[in-house]
Formats: C-alpha cells, sequence, structure tokens
C-alpha cells in the first residue's frame, strides 16, 4: 500500500459512492482504501464443518446443515405471510422460515433435493428453526462450498450500514473488490531479513489471506504477519523518538557522589536497602552520568520505598550542585512527601520546602527567592511547582510521583525550567503489565521494585459476604481493642452518585449504632463535602481521635495513617482490580498484622469473582495488573485511556505479549545497527510515511 491509491477517498471505490461513504465514515471510521482494507473480519465462519440438526444449541453461532428439503408452505396473511419449509438430516428435522421474497424463494426450493443451508439457528416452540438461511443445492463433488471460501469472514457492521446494504456480506464485497483491483500495489514495508528470520508471510498475500483465506494455517500466518508489523512501526516510531530526544537534548551530568549521599547512606538511612533498591539507583546512577537526560518510569507497589530512592536520587544531585523537586498530584500527597523526607534527612541537613497552594503568600516568595538564588535544594509540591512564576537556578532532578496524573504537557513544561532539560524520574505505585509498559511508555526506560522490604507482613485479605456482617463487625471490635484504626470504604462511581451518597449514609448509620460513643468515634468523609470539612475529619483519624474511617473512595490517594490496620471495603464486587489493590495499600504500612476485608452481596459475576478471589490469593501489583488486563483488555487499565498508542488494529497486547518482547528486540537491535536507518537494506522503512504508523495519530503520544 505504498501506492498513492490505498489513500483514495472510499467514494472513489467501485459500488461505493458518496452516500455510502458517508455512513461507511460515520459508523465504522472508514475514510480511505486502506481503513477498509483494515477492517479485518472479527470472526470466520468455518464452512467445511455440517453440524447435525440434532447437535443445533439455541445460542451457536452461524453454522452449516446438510439436510434434504421434504417440504415448503406459503402460510399466513398480508403481514404474517411467511414461507416456511422443512429439511430432515438422519438425526432429526429443521425448520427454515423467510420472511422477504419469499415468492422468488419458494420457486426455487426442489423438495427432495438435498441443499446446504447456512445460518443462525434458533429455537420455536422446541423446535430447531432458521430465518433466511443461505441455502443451495448440495453438490457432492464440491465439498467446499460457496467457492473456494472454506473460512468465511464476518465483519462488523452496524443496523445503520446495513440500510444501506452493507452488512458483513456487502463489505465482504466491498473487500474482495478492492483487493482484486488494486492486490498488486500493496508492496512489502518490512527488511527481507526480518521476514526471514521470523518466518513472516509477504505482506500483499497476508493483507489477502487475512480476509479470504483458504485454511486455518493460512489465515495464521497473515494475521501473525499483520500484528508483527504493526507492532513493528510501532515500537520503531517510539524507540526512534526516544533516540531523537536522546541526541536533542543534553543531559546534567551527575558526576560524583559526595558529601550528601554518603552522610545519608552512611548515617542516617535507618535500614539496608532492599536488592530491587539498590538495582534502581545503579540504573539512576548510570543513566545520570552519560550527559544525556534521563527519563525513567519506577514502578513498584505501595510500600516498595520508592520515596526513598527517590531522594538518594536527589541527594545525588545536590552533591553536583543542582535543584531538585518532588511533585506529587495532591496537596496530601505533597505534604506526606515533604513530612517523610524530612524526618528521614532530619533537620539541618538539606535546605527543603513545601509549596503547594496553600502556602501563604509571603512564605511563598521567600521560596521563590530561595529557588533563584540555589539556597533552596529540595522542593516538594503540587503542579504548583511548575508554574511559570516558579524559576530554579538549576533544576538538575524531577520526580513526579502517580504518572498518570500528570499530562504530557505538564511533563514538557518541566522540561522547560532549565537551559539543560533535568532529568525525569516518573513514579507509579499503579504496576501495568510489563507489555503495556513498552508501548504506553515506550520511549522511557522502566524501572521495577518487585519486592517489599524485609519484615514486612503482607496484608491478610479476606472475602465476607453481606450475611457474615457480624463476624466482620466483631473482627472491627477486636482490632478496635488492640488500638487500631480501621477503613470502611464504599464506592463512588459516577452514574449512580445518589445512591452511593446513600449507601454511605445509611452505612455510617449502621456504624454508629453498632459502634456508638462515647467508646466510638467515627470520621466521615465523601466526594460531596467542603474541602475544609474533609481535612478537619481526615485530620481526626490522623491524630488517631476517631477510630473508623467511613470514606468513599476518595482516600484512595493520600492519607497515609500507619496505626490503621484493616480495610473494609463495601460492595467490593464493584471496584475494579486497581482500584481494589489501591485501597488495600492504605493499610499494612506500621509493623502490625494487617488486614483487608472485601464485602460481597451473595451473587457475583464471573468477572467479579475473579478478581475478589485474585485479591485475595495475591498483594502482587505486577500480578494483578496482569489479571487486570486480561479482564478489561488494555485499553481500560487505568491511566491508558487517552493514550492512542493502544489503538491497535489487529495485535492485543493482552495476548501477543510473546511477540511484542520479540518484536520490540527486533527493532532494538536495528535501530542500534543503524540508528539513522541509512542501510541499503533498511531503506524499505522510509517509504510512505502514512502507511508508517499504521493509521495511528501519533501526536497522543507522550
Ligand atoms: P512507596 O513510596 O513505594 O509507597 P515508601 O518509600 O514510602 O514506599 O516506603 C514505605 C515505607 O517503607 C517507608 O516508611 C519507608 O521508610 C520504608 N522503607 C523503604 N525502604 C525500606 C527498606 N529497604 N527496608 C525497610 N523499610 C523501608
Ligand atoms: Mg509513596
Amino acid at each position: 500500500m505504498n501506492s498513492q491509491h490505498f489513500q483514495t477517498p472510499i467514494e472513489y471505490l467501485k459500488g461505493v459512492g458518496l452516500t455510502r461513504a458517508e455512513v461507511l465514515k460515520k459508523e465504522l471510521n472508514i475514510h480511505t482504501f486502506a481503513d477498509l482494507l483494515k477492517h479485518f473480519p472479527y470472526k470466520y465462519i468455518d464452512r467445511t464443518r455440517f453440524y447435525k440438526i440434532k447437535d443445533i444449541q439455541p445460542d451457536l453461532p452461524y453454522v452449516q446443515v446438510l439436510a434434504r428439503l421434504v417440504s415448503k408452505e406459503m402460510m399466513g396473511e398480508k403481514h404474517t405471510k411467511r414461507l416456511v419449509a422443512q429439511a430432515k438430516d438422519d438425526t432429526g428435522i429443521i425448520e427454515l422460515v423467510w420472511f422477504q421474497g419469499i415468492k422468488w424463494v419458494e420457486k426455487s426450493l426442489v423438495p427432495g433435493q438435498v441443499y446446504v443451508l447456512f445460518g443462525k439457528p434458533g429455537f420455536f416452540n422446541g423446535k430447531a428453526q432458521m430465518a433466511h438461511p443461505e441455502i443451495e443445492p448440495y453438490n457432492p463433488k464440491a465439498p467446499q462450498q460457496r467457492g473456494a471460501l472454506t473460512l468465511q469472514p464476518a465483519y462488523n457492521s452496524t443496523e445503520k450500514l446495513k440500510q444501506f446494504s452493507l452488512d458483513s456480506k456487502g463489505l465482504q464485497k466491498l473487500i474482495a473488490a478492492l483487493l482484486d483491483q488494486y492486490a498488486r500495489e500493496i508492496h512489502e514495508n518490512l527488511p527481507a531479513y526480518v521476514l526471514n528470520r521470523f518466518k513472516l508471510a509477504g505482506r500483499a498475500e497476508s493483507y489477502r489471506n487475512i480476509h479470504f483465506p483458504n485454511d486455518a494455517a493460512q489465515l495464521h500466518e497473515a494475521v501473525l504477519r499483520l500484528k508483527f508489523e504493526e507492532l513493528f512501526f510501532l515500537q520503531l516510531k517510539l524507540l526512534k523518538n526516544k533516540l531523537t530526544r536522546t541526541a536533542k537534548f543534553k543531559g546534567n551530568v551527575f558526576g560524583t557522589v559526595g558529601h550528601y549521599f554518603n552522610e545519608f547512606y552512611h548515617h542516617k538511612l535507618p535500614f539496608e536497602l532492599t536488592d530491587p533498591q539498590k538495582k534502581v539507583l545503579k540504573e539512576i546512577r548510570v543513566d545520570t552520568q552519560r550527559g544525556v537526560q534521563m527519563n525513567r518510569l519506577l514502578q513498584g507497589d505501595v510500600g516498595s520505598g520508592k520515596t526513598v530512592v527517590a531522594l538518594m536520587s536527589m541527594l545525588i544531585a545536590i552533591d553536583n550542585g543542582f535543584q531538585t523537586c518532588i511533585m506529587a498530584p495532591t496537596e496530601i500527597l505533597a505534604n506526606q512527601h515533604y513530612q517523610t523526607i524530612k524526618s528521614l534527612v532530619g533537620d539541618d541537613f538539606v535546605e527543603l520546602a513545601l509549596l503547594t497552594g496553600s502556602v501563604p503568600q509571603k512564605k511563598r516568595r521567600v521560596i521563590h527567592e530561595q529557588l533563584e538564588d540555589g539556597t533552596l535544594k529540595i522542593l516538594i509540591g503540587t503542579h504548583a511547582l511548575i508554574e511559570d512564576k516558579v524559576q530554579y537556578k538549576n533544576l538538575g532532578l524531577v520526580v513526579i510521583d502517580e504518572q498518570h496524573r500528570f499530562g504530557v504537557e505538564q511533563r514538557a513544561k518541566l522540561w522547560r525550567k532549565n537551559i539543560i532539560p533535568p532529568h525525569v524520574l516518573v513514579m507509579t505505585a499503579t504496576p501495568i503489565p510489563r507489555t503495556l509498559a513498552m508501548t504506553l511508555y515506550g520511549d522511557l526506560d522502566v524501572s521495577v521494585i518487585d519486592q517489599l522490604p524485609a519484615g514486612r507482613k503482607p496484608i491478610e485479605t479476606k472475602h465476607f459476604y453481606d450475611a457474615q456482617r457480624l463476624r466482620m463487625f466483631g473482627f472491627m471490635k477486636q482490632e478496635i481493642a488492640k488500638g487500631r484504626q480501621v477503613y470502611v470504604v464504599y464506592p463512588l462511581i459516577q452514574e449512580s452518585e445518589k445512591l452511593d451518597l446513600k449507601n454511605l449514609i445509611d452505612g455510617t448509620e449502621v456504624m454508629s449504632r453498632e459502634f456508638p460513643l462515647p467508646q466510638f468515634r467515627i470520621s466521615v468523609v465523601h466526594g460531596k463535602m467542603a474541602a475544609a470539612d474533609k481535612d478537619f475529619e481526615m485530620q481526626r483519624f490522623i491524630k488517631g481521635e476517631t477510630q473508623i474511617m467511613v470514606a468513599t473512595t476518595v482516600i484512595e490517594v493520600g492519607v497515609n495513617v500507619p496505626n490503621a490496620s484493616v480495610m473494609i471495603i463495601e460492595n467490593a464486587e464493584r471496584f475494579g482490580l486497581s482500584q481494589l489493590h489501591q485501597l488495600r495499600g492504605r493499610v499494612g504500612r506500621g509493623a502490625e498484622q494487617s488486614y483487608c476485608i472485601l464485602m460481597t452481596g451473595q451473587k457475583l459475576s464471573a468477572d467479579g469473582r475473579v478478581r475478589i478471589n485474585t485479591m485475595v490469593k495475591t498483594n502482587n501489583g505486577f500480578e494483578i495488573a496482569e489479571i487486570d488486563m486480561q479482564l478489561r483488555g488494555p485499553g481500560n487499565i487505568e491511566g491508558t485511556q487517552q493514550s492512542g498508542v493502544l489503538d491497535l488494529k489487529i495485535a492485543d497486547l493482552t495476548t501477543d505479549q510473546e511477540l511484542l518482547t520479540k518484536v520490540r528486540k527486533c527493532v532494538e537491535d536495528l535501530l542500534a545497527a543503524d540508528p539513522q536507518l541509512a542501510l541499503p537494506e533498511h531503506q524499505i522503512l522510509h517509504q510512505s510515511p502514512q502507511e508508517k504508523n499504521g493509521g495511528l495519530s501519533w501526536d497522543k503520544i507522550s
């Protein structure tokens, strides 16, 4: 498809025209010949197999039946007029019904003749039935009915399209016509040695065979080739971006490790680093010495010790005369980072400050001055710290907590904060599957902390049905008696906000009856409260004045209360896996054994059950992320929504992980050997820019 032809507007294809073109654009986003060619079948109907009538079930897809016509009869009047026929094989009888074109069909049906029937079976009065089947006389000499098509493609269509005769069949005809006319012009776009090494089918034949395969093997080869191609050009684009950026932006060189780092490491760090923590520090160390800007994503579960790693990297920056900052998505989180870091480094060790929206003007001015003259070494805050009026003397490293809450825009803004852009370390506690990271953050380097510090007691997770509520109350009392605090969380889902609030209020009432004053005190926090009230309630809990915090998911990010050791999640079946895992991460922060209790109704959907069981079974965020992706598909994973990267036509990040890993490696090797794509065998990669990105919109990629 290097040819211009494939960018031709779809109305110019024979058999389309303006009206149908409009509908194709609106309904299927098909604008050009290429778009149509990439409207791949969503399934294939196996025309090599004949069903026995007795084996027909109500919810089978399209089936093919070989049966002898025994009768035909016109029935009903006017509106109810229909043609009903009976056909039988050696196992039973099937009824065939037509409501339209019945005169013509009636004429063509010959009782006694054996037919190949093809259609979606249904049941009526307990009898197998088929409405408007495709029907043709059986010819034993041509066992493959319908020409050579043994696997018949089925295409997604819509009601609207059907009105314009563009049902699956209609689309199939258009695609067949397109291929007949232009298949010759689909040129290869992968280097020959890549095709050989991975035993890939040619491009033109793959496009033909994915639509009209002769057999399953051929289909498999076509699919593999086209998936490979899609992933290949995606990775090529991402990795080339990375190369270009590396070439374009110089990076600050953190050449030495000095006073700050050493002092902290030898005299202040209260524990031994875990192996993954050490490994990540080394990676950052290497990155920041090369004179190239670092863009690194650090993934690790809540509590895995990302903050310490970030702090130590910052100390290295400071050792080299640079300033650093940490940016958090909320004030509460910024505040917590500030407290954590302050207590880790102690007083009078390094100049640090907190900058959020609620810092008073006067103090803010001082901070601004100290940033500009370089006295301030560590600034911690919300996005307030990248406002234009905040100027640094020499910003060397930026740490961003919680990747997906910061847009590309904001990251770009940071880069402009210094002549040489600062190194960027992005931390996220929402692990995403490796393949997703490779694609979504394909132009970042990824580090992983996949091990919790030693001695941490894993959170115990239990599943209770609503009927076991008394047991749950008993458990809460037992823990509170030990001096612990408890979260009770209700779901908050936009569409039913009112109902959710009611759930929370009812729940709170039940709680206050079960846990009465003066012995017990309860904090309540929900999204409809004024910020000041929310904060007040939160603070009471943080200070230990209340033992129970009833809340909607507003506590998902934020609060770190080490004394809280029980997380109760109401209607747990209504939460997604990653959300459940995030919520669970609110406990298990102290030395005590912590618990997470998932409350659900008796009835659970299949997916709901998998989610609950997964939570009970594992505490590992990466494992959970994998299962989440299997359940929901890559496009629904938190943080991926606006990403054009996942707009894949044929590859599937859930099932094609192995292929993606191979492709990524292939592209890495290719670029390592030939970064400019200058070698003769790579000239093929320069052709046709529209084609290369496979129709994806690259401007959406960070
Ligand atoms: P994260 O930011 O990944 O959620 P933190 O860096 O906040 O995790 O660490 C969680 C807690 O564990 C903190 O109290 C921290 O001091 C502690 N911690 C971090 N690393 C270690 C370690 N190697 N050994 C023991 N405790 C650690
Ligand atoms: Mg943290």
